[in-house]
């Protein structure tokens, strides 16, 4: 499901709640018809969809922020280098930072 069924299922509700009172109730306020009434039922579901939409644009706007400051980081995070040590006295430490700057200058060579 795309943004264009949402929509038009958002249409459609709207379509829906034109003439729709059962209730006898001459406002457009939901919360006034009956819990039955088919305007409210299809209003309440056309502003959740509204309300749906809503959140998942702002998931997506923070979603792209995040990825922007993701890939400004990855230079920085990349361009990090470890002095070199020797690890062939059998130091763990030296090892470990050896593995470390060989993965922060991305060489796969041993
Ligand atoms: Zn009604």
């Amino acid at each position: 499901m795309d943004n264009k069924d949402i929509d038009k299922t958002f249409s459609n509700l709207l379509v829906l709640t034109v003439g729709s009172c059962t209730c006898c109730t001459k406002t457009p306020v939901t919360k006034f018809h009956d819990a039955a009434c088919p305007y409210r039922i299809a209003k309440e579901a056309a502003d959740t969809i509204e309300s749906l939409q809503a959140e998942v644009k702002e998931l997506r706007e923070q979603n792209a922020r995040y990825r922007k400051a993701l890939e400004e980081l990855r230079p920085l995070l990349f361009g990090i280098s470890i002095p070199f040590v020797d690890d062939h006295d059998g130091n763990p430490l030296n090892k470990a930072l050896r593995i470390l700057n060989k993965q922060a200058i991305g060489d796969s060579h041993d």
